[in-house]
């Protein structure tokens, strides 16, 4: 269950997620990954600014969270996102041995342009991973999350849709 510790670290995800929105080359999907209590990695979606498909906002604060740990398994880390992640992140979570998973919006809050599959859930891919020590929780602050993003049903240019 979400209480006001996972508060607390949602809204520094926001605020990544804020600052990717000002960030040249970001985007507004802000990650928080906290061990013992602590924020070992963090950031925003760079993939404009990287020229890489992989800088979603989870993958850059993973990445600075093996660094910071210098262990690639984040073993009992709870990573915070302000959308629910993409197949992509999630499996890299699943990967990282990440302990727990709570995200802001979810699909169904915004824009079909933040997922790349019509109908899968990624929440299905945790269900259906081998380990045990895992869980999600969507929907921590889902209101503020959502009006980050695009809106289910928008209007969006081609080039606005980051998944076609
Ligand atoms: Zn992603």
């Amino acid at each position: 269950m979400a209480d006001s510790t996972d508060e607390t670290f949602m809204r520094r995800a926001i605020a990544l997620a804020q600052e990717g929105l000002r960030a040249p080359g970001g985007s507004p999907i802000g990650c928080v990954i906290v061990l013992d209590g602590k924020i070992i990695g963090e950031g925003h979606n760079e993939t404009e600014g990287q020229h890489d498909p992989t800088a979603h906002g989870e993958v850059v604060a993973m990445r600075r969270a093996g660094t910071a740990i210098s262990n690639w398994e984040l073993r009992g880390a709870t990573l915070y996102s302000t959308l629910q992640p993409c197949g992509m992140c999630t499996m890299a979570s699943i990967w990282a041995k990440i302990g727990r998973i709570v995200y802001g919006a979810g699909r169904d809050d915004v824009h079909e342009m933040y997922f790349e599959d019509r109908h899968f859930d990624t929440d299905d891919f945790i269900r259906d991973a081998y380990r045990k020590d895992l869980s999600i929780e969507g929907g921590l602050m889902a209101k503020e999350c959502a009006e980050l993003y695009f809106k289910p049903g928008q209007a969006l240019t081609f080039e606005e849709q980051a998944n076609l």
